[in-house]
């Protein structure tokens, strides 16, 4: 009796250990399913890195989440959403993902999640978009091989965040 009764309050502790994870997750605007992976915190094992050795393109996203064959990479910014949308940085870094997810399992994720501090964004995964992809990646290596880089874009707040900044004769602030 003792057993059953030490089981029963396991299960009930273990059952709302799952709601109120789900709770959570649910409430950080993330999808439902089975995440198999996460690059934050402790909660899951951090696994290899997502590898695309015909691009020498290597990247982990915070979480991919399970649904059907598919896996939906998701990443986390701790600012509020861009109001014009998600700022073409963010729109690669989600496309690479999304690819290296493609390249890694042969199953082309419809779209990713960029989870900003107050909502989440799905950015579908579109041929344009890994095009545009491409054409960057092609474009970063011919300027490794390149005597001089220009900067190649107007946002000021860019240049403050960035850590070449001092170095760099072209920083907008
Ligand atoms: S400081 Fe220079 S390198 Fe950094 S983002 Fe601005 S232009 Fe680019």
């Amino acid at each position: 009796m003792l057993f059953l009764g030490l089981a029963l309050a396991f299960l009930v502790v273990g059952l709302i250990g799952l709601w109120w994870s789900r709770r959570r997750w649910a409430a950080a605007g993330l999808p439902h399913g089975q995440i198999v992976y996460a690059d934050v915190g402790d909660a899951f094992p951090v696994q290899e890195a997502l590898y695309d050795p015909r691009l020498r393109l290597v990247g982990r996203p915070d979480y991919l989440v399970r649904q059907g064959r598919t896996l939906i990479p998701v990443e986390v910014k701790s600012g509020r959403a861009p109001a014009r949308g998600p700022y073409r940085s963010h729109l690669l870094q989600l496309a690479a993902y999304c690819h290296l997810v493609e390249a890694q399992t042969g199953q082309r994720p419809p779209y990713g999640l960029i989870r900003y501090a107050d909502r989440t964004v799905a950015v579908d995964y579109t041929p344009a978009l890994r095009e545009h992809l491409m054409q960057t990646l092609a474009r970063l290596r011919a300027d490794r091989q390149a005597a001089e880089v220009h900067r190649d874009h107007h946002q000021p707040a860019r240049c403050r965040a960035c850590g070449y900044r001092d170095r760099c004769d072209e920083a907008l602030a």
